[in-house]
């Protein structure tokens, strides 16, 4: 993000000033709304608990602002506009809580909606609390359906206990006891997501949730059980603003946590990912459970969807996971330069056609092919000039060993090979001059004595593979390759053994 105009001015006329809101709106912004909200309510006398209700609807409304902008120039934008949506929703609870006040004769159902709002506001903070840091887009729209539903049970929930206006003391005692379970769930949990992301972005974003759940809990704790019957007005709704104030600081400020915080192990990342999907579904079954009594049919669909949406959103991940398993474990055997067999597949290769040769009593064949005077093609012509050599090389190897069975692979360096399961020692020498020639006549230049590149091929051949293993292929090419160096380069050779049996 660039340096608004604003932010330019600020720096240059007043650096002092400008430096200690930009670092502290965290801690500024709550001081100077309690300070505002304290004059109102000293000063508002009869209507003090009005004014008091207006700051009350103020402090959520300014975090939603806060939030959201956040979420306009920050990378975690679904983080930041989830936090915005909550403060929306918990600002729409304390309006409908002034809107009470002002008509409550005429609008009888006000309580029990200013509880569901309440309530409601933390559907989507549970959602971003379960979401894993990368998911896909089905998988997070089951996630969105889960929050829904959770959401409508909540509402269900409330208005089985809060009817209409009236709300028994009771019920007022289990709805409190709901919040507080609510509000401590958020908490620890945005404390546990903080603590396990490694990506700066969304710590920060957790980082701020964490601060406000824990702020946030404790002020509902503080006001539903010392001051749950005095109204609005009193000194003690200072507190109410508190934790959206320093939600709405958070948001502004520009800090990064990420130095010096708690080191965990490597382990625990992975597991909270793993582990947080299941927060929605197991929210849904704890509420679907507490609903069995008044609506048995709803708590068993709840239940339903929860095991269902579970089920339904671990299949998609393990689809993808399985995807991304096997695109591994392709690239895992494939050169990268090349896009030739690479060492590793070579090795297993080998193994496996020797063992097959040696149960079906059938010979095999080995080439080892090693580009002539390589170093002085990257000395005079630059390593990525020797590396585009190299690809065009590879492909004519591809080019030549066509039958199925063949392998062919970047054996390290500028060496390559080529496994014949079942070929005979005039087949693999055939198929080495084959080879050879194809390179030569690719005709590319290099600074090398011929002028252009060539390769030199050693021929391992084996009439039946019994005793010993691979590896005494290897060393049979090997052998007859640093012959075909000795006696000049740009030649194929069979391994000594081979020529004199012939
Ligand atoms: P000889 O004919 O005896 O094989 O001579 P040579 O120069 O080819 O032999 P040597 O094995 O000494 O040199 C191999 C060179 O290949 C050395 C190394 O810099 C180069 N090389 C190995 N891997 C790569 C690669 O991936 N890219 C490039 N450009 N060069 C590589
Ligand atoms: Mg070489
Ligand atoms: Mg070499």
């Amino acid at each position: 993000m660039g340096m608004s105009l604003q932010d330019k001015a600020e720096d240059s006329a007043f650096p002092a000033r400008s430096a200690t809101w930009r670092r502290h709106p965290d801690i500024l912004l709550p001081l100077a709304f309690v300070a505002a909200h304290a004059s109102a309510i000293a000063l508002g006398g009869g209507k003090a608990w009005l004014l008091s209700l207006l700051f009350l609807v103020f402090a959520p409304l300014l975090a939603t602002a806060a939030c959201f902008q956040r979420a306009r120039r920050d990378a975690f934008v679904e983080g930041w506009i989830a936090l915005g949506a909550a403060m929306l929703l918990w600002a729409g609870g304390m309006a409908s809580n002034l809107l009470a006040g002002l008509w409550l004769d005429s609008w009888s159902g006000a309580a029990g909606f200013t509880l569901l709002l309440f309530i409601l506001y933390g559907v989507p903070i549970i959602f971003v609390l379960a979401a894993p840091d990368r998911e896909s887009w089905p998988v997070r729209l089951i996630d969105a359906a889960l929050a829904a539903i959770l959401g409508y049970l909540f509402f269900r929930h409330t208005f089985a206990f809060a009817t209409l206006a009236d709300t028994s003391a009771s019920n007022l005692l289990a709805l409190r006891l709901m919040f507080d379970i609510e509000n401590l769930f958020i908490a620890l949990f945005a404390a546990i997501r903080f603590l396990a992301s490694a990506d700066p972005v969304r710590r920060a974003c957790f980082r701020s949730l964490t601060l406000f759940a824990f702020a946030y809990l404790a002020t509902a704790a503080f006001i539903n059980h010392l001051y749950a019957d005095v109204y609005y007005g009193s000194p003690s709704d200072l507190v109410i603003g508190l934790p959206f104030t320093l939600l709405a600081g958070l948001a502004i400020a520009h800090h990064m946590p990420g130095k010096g915080v708690l080191r965990t192990s490597p382990a625990f990342p992975h597991v909270v990912q793993a582990a947080a999907p299941l927060m929605l579904p197991a929210t849904l079954l704890m509420v679907s459970a507490s609903l069995v009594r008044i609506d048995p049919a709803l708590a068993i669909a709840g239940c339903g969807a929860a095991i269902l949406g579970y089920g339904l959103r671990t299949i998609l991940v393990q689809l993808r996971s399985l995807d991304a398993q096997s695109r591994l474990e392709r690239l895992s055997r494939i050169d990268a330069l090349t896009g030739l067999a690479n060492r590793r597949q070579f090795d297993e290769s080998l193994r496996r056609e020797w063992d097959r040769a040696a149960r079906s009593g059938n010979g095999m064949a080995l080439l080892m092919i090693d580009v002539d005077q390589f170093k002085l093609l990257n000395d005079g012509l630059g390593h990525p000039v020797g590396d585009q050599r190299l690809r065009a090389v590879a492909e004519a190897l591809a080019g030549c060993a066509t039958r199925g069975s063949d392998l062919v692979a970047r054996y390290g360096g500028e060496e390559f090979a080529v496994i014949l399961p079942a070929a005979n020692l005039a087949e693999a020498m055939a198929l080495a001059e084959t080879i050879r020639c194809a390179v030569e006549r690719l005709d590319l230049p290099s600074p090398a004595p011929g002028g252009r590149v060539t390769v030199s091929i050693g021929i391992g051949h084996v009439d039946r593979a019994e005793g010993g293993n691979a590896a005494l292929l290897i060393a049979d090419a090997d052998a007859a390759l640093y012959r075909a160096k000795r006696d000049g380069r740009n030649r194929s050779i069979a391994s000594a053994k081979n020529s004199m049996a012939d």
